[in-house]
């Protein structure tokens, strides 16, 4: 069960995580072309090793140790986890479009 990064990570995105993975697993790298236009950071499903050592590092406390513990608000997210590729654009793109859709729930104070 892959770890997953939610929420918090909009707006902060500091890469503190990134630094801490041993695989190299968490998208994408600051030094990347993409990372500009990422608004948050992903963790690929299938190279996270689940060694936990992202959580600790985390300043905002983004990042859930499975999809199960994932808070309801923030089910939504594990897709974008999940669909982000790096270099792919459709993927990103995917990605990028469920983020924002939560961003803009988020905002509506008539959503669920
Ligand atoms: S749990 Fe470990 S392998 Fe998975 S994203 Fe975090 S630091 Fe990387
Ligand atoms: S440490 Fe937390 S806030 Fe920083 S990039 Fe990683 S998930 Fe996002």
């Amino acid at each position: 069960m892959p770890f997953v990064i939610t929420d918090p990570c909009i707006g902060t995105k500091d890469t503190a995580c990134v630094d801490v993975c041993p695989v190299d697993c968490i998208h994408p790298r600051k030094d990347a072309p993409e990372f500009e236009a990422a608004t948050m950071l992903y963790i690929h499903p299938e190279e996270c090793i689940d060694c936990g050592a992202c959580v600790p590092a985390c300043p905002v406390t983004a990042i859930y140790d499975s999809v199960d513990s994932v808070p309801s608000s923030q089910k939504d997210l594990i897709e974008a986890n999940q669909v982000y590729r790096n270099g792919d654009a459709a993927a990103m793109a995917a990605a990028e479009a469920i983020v924002q859709a939560h961003i803009g729930a988020r905002a509506d104070p008539h959503a669920a």
